[in-house]
């Protein structure tokens, strides 16, 4: 029977758009790629190169020394044209790396298998992950080498793949376990033995039956990594719901999996640490879903880190009709983009076009008090108290209703028959609430 978690939502994936189309690697040169210095959760990147450097494909161009860092590399040799300021994918405006491509891909020396994978201790191995500028691909930019070396005392039993991709219309995590399974299962295997586990769980949504019967063909019997079936529920995929679905532990307020014992990666990052332990090659490509009604070629296109978006669409046969609204990721958590000269980057998971008729969101109604949003949520949080609070600026009593338990996943607004968007306003209270933490004020 398929495990779950409590609340959350059944909706039309959309997934049948693309789930069948195997992976296109795009081919033609992009002139000119561009590197945001902000691709992860963490400290802020400083370029390692300046303008009129050459580099080379894998080659790392911007660095912190900050633990919670991982490095930027270059997808294409060339020369650096500039650094300045660019629109990111996220919102507002952050440094950018500009390197004008050679059309060349000379690859960097760097780019090699490690020497002696036997013989490496957990610490030169989490080195090799962090060089290679891994981070959480499912669209959080977490880096891998942090998650992989919980702190002192917590004692780690489950490390949990999240292969559950339960955005609608997003599949280039399915595509990818189902095309890459061996890297998947290496991958994997490379993250136990860091973590010293003896067993590991993949867990999948049934609606991808395809990749789940691939993955275990491969693994055989009494394998010691195990594939777990999830219902296909929105949001699935969110760490703390996927931790329940498989261990029926819950990760108290304010904690992290590591607290609960759980580390969880996502499938295309296990994937790429195979890919960086075996062949020394850092994240410098993305299969990209692009899908939505106004797509005029869906589909999962293999693409290098740094093009606009507007290359992969023109790669991909443009629009068939003129969208309404472009979002990258899915249309529940992604973000909305205004100018289509915004860069893939590492956690570019997929470019979703849609017409008014697809929006999910439609304007505000009176609220009807049918308590669905509550009934939904799940955190188990009261949406309609959030939201009104943080519309009237009241951050108290939002803390009191546990504002920052919100995961932002958008269920509350999808299911509210009145259409309105709370998460608008939940996320611009917690924004605020977080300024005023850095700032390091209670109020
Ligand atoms: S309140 Fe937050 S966690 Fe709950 S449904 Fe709304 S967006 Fe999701
Ligand atoms: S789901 Fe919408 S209409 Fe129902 S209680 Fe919540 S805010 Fe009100």
């Amino acid at each position: 029977m398929a495990s779950t978690f409590q609340g959350g939502v059944h909706m039309n994936d959309r997934k049948s758009l693309t789930n069948r189309l195997p992976i296109k690697r795009i081919e033609a040169d992009c002139p000119v790629h561009i590197y945001p210095l902000r691709q992860h959760i963490g400290a802020p990147l400083a370029p390692v190169v300046k303008p009129g450097d050459t580099v080379l494909v894998g080659q790392k161009i911007a660095d912190a020394e900050a633990y919670m860092a991982v490095p930027v590399h270059s997808s294409v040799s060339g020369k650096v044209l500039s650094v300045k300021p660019w629109i990111h994918p996220s919102g507002g405006m952050v440094d950018a790396i500009f390197i004008e491509n050679d059309g060349n891909y000379t690859p960097a020396e760097t780019m090699k298998p490690a020497e002696n994978y036997e013989k490496l201790t957990n610490i030169e191995l989490l080195w090799l992950i962090r060089e290679a500028g891994m981070v959480g691909l499912g669209g959080a930019g977490f880096p891998t080498h942090v998650k992989l070396a919980p702190p002192e005392g917590c004692k780690i039993d489950y490390l949990i793949i999240n292969a559950a991709e339960c955005e609608p219309y997003l599949t280039s995590d399915h595509r990818r376990m189902l095309e890459n399974t061996e890297e998947l299962v290496d991958g994997i295997e490379i993250a136990m033995r860091i973590l010293g586990l003896k067993k590991a769980y993949i867990g999948i949504e049934t609606n991808k039956q395809d990749a789940a019967v691939k993955i275990k063909q491969l693994l055989g019997k009494d394998a010691p990594i195990s594939v777990i079936s999830l219902k296909p529920k929105y949001p699935q995929g969110a760490e703390k719901q996927l931790i329940k679905a498989i261990t029926g532990r819950s990760v108290p307020s304010g904690k992290l999996p590591a607290d609960v014992g759980a580390v969880v990666i996502n499938a295309d990052t296990a994937i790429s640490i195979s890919n960086a332990i075996r062949k020394g090659k850092p994240v410098i490509e993305r299969v990209v879903t692009v899908s939505g009604d106004c797509a005029a070629l869906p589909g999962n296109y293999l693409t290098r880190t740094g093009v606009p978006v507007s290359f992969v669409i023109e790669q991909a046969g443009g629009f068939k009709t003129e969208p309404q609204k472009v979002i990258m990721g899915g249309p529940m958590m992604g973000v909305a983009q205004y100018d289509l000269e915004v860069p893939i980057t590492k956690t570019s998971s997929a470019i979703v076009a849609l017409s008014k008729a697809e929006e999910i969101y439609d304007p505000d109604m009176p609220c009807i008090k049918c308590g669905k949003c509550a009934d939904h949520c799940p955190m188990h949080l009261m949406p309609l108290y959030l939201s009104k609070y943080a519309l009237a600026k009241d951050y108290d009593m939002t803390m009191k209703y546990h504002i920052m338990d919100c995961i932002e996943c958008g269920v509350c607004s999808y299911i509210c028959p009145s259409k309105k968007n709370m998460l608008a306003n939940i996320r611009v209270a917690k924004q605020e609430l977080n300024n005023r933490k850095k700032q390091g004020g209670n109020k």
